[in-house]
């Protein structure tokens, strides 16, 4: 995508990415997919037009999304191999580089708020599993019953996944994870990521979601960037955190970087996609995937929603 003119706000989201076609995705879903993408997208454009900090921005728009069943984060997250929740998430400030990140949390509504709280009220970085939902409880961070989350689409596509031993992924990932990245009117970067992680996980599995420099990565020198797709590969590959050193190191614009990033992922066996924002307002979004869930709004007055690999 283009640069913008000047170093205006800007805002990129993700709803993940996988194996979305015309074909796979029912009209039912295309459609609340736009609809929930373009309330998140509304979210955050109305902190950043109002000069509002990019953190607050991302996070207004994660906490949109975990909030829609449509996506896997928050309510409607895919269930563990026990049919629980484990929730993965985090959030980064490109001006400090101050970052907090959850995994395996099991009660809070918004985890993108909890992991706010980690970086905000704590020395910590990531904090996980039941330490992390005491200290959400500390935190006075709104929690849910399971049956917030819990929704009957996860339960089926659950018990699909176990009647299919040798899938320990699910492969058509076709909801997936949720992101925002900005850049605000103070030219300050921000990014941050939810996730139920993968469909079927055990053993306390976590992805790339919660791992600063992996799903979730703010740099104000650099760029902005929340990924999805297969955790295990963009673990590997640093992503967030590749993607930015290129900029830096190379000088290479936004969208090369990604894209190269991604392809180093595909080249270990995995997909998926990730939003860039930079520091000059420029802006970028890629995906290894057929499609990505994905929204744009700019100062300009772009305002954009697709899912498809062949829409703009
Ligand atoms: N990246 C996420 C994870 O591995 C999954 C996704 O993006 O769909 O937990």
């Amino acid at each position: 995508m283009s640069a913008s003119p000047t170093p205006s706000w800007t805002l990129m989201i993700h709803g993940g990415a996988g194996v979305l076609t015309r074909e796979t995705v029912s009209a039912a879903t295309d459609a609340a997919a736009r609809a929930g993408l373009d309330a998140a997208l509304t979210a955050g454009e109305a902190v950043l037009a109002a000069g509002g900090a990019a953190l607050d921005a991302v996070e207004a728009a994660v906490r949109v999304l975990e909030d829609d069943p449509t996506f896997n984060s928050g309510r409607g997250a895919v269930l563990t191999y026990d049919g629980g929740i484990e929730l993965d998430a985090a959030i980064m400030d490109g001006r400090t580089r101050a970052a907090g990140a959850v995994a395996g949390v099991t009660r809070s509504r918004h985890p993108v708020t909890l992991a706010r709280a980690v970086m905000e009220h704590s020395p910590h970085v990531l904090l996980a599993g039941k330490g992390a939902d005491v200290f959400a409880t500390e935190q006075g961070v709104e929690q849910a019953d399971p049956d917030w989350f819990l929704t009957p689409a996860r339960r089926a596509q659950l018990d699909a996944m176990k009647a299919d031993p040798d899938n320990w992924f699910d492969v058509d990932m076709k909801y997936g994870t949720v992101g925002a990245v900005a850049i605000d009117t103070h030219g300050h970067v921000a990014a941050a990521t939810s996730t139920g992680g993968v469909t079927a996980k055990r053993w306390g599995r976590v992805g790339d979601s919660p791992l600063i420099g992996a799903g979730t990565h703010a740099d104000d020198r650099s760029c902005a960037v929340s990924a999805t797709g297969s955790g295990e590969f963009f673990i590997r590959i640093g992503v967030g955190h590749e993607i930015g050193a290129r900029i830096r190191f190379t000088g290479e614009d936004l969208q090369t970087a990604a894209d190269t990033v991604l392809g180093e992922v595909q080249a270990l066996g995995g997909t998926g996609g990730v939003i860039v924002t930079g520091p000059k307002g420029d802006a970028a979004w890629s995906f290894t995937t057929p499609g990505m869930f994905r929204g744009r709004a700019d100062a300009a007055g772009t305002r954009h929603v697709a899912i498809y690999g062949d829409e703009a």
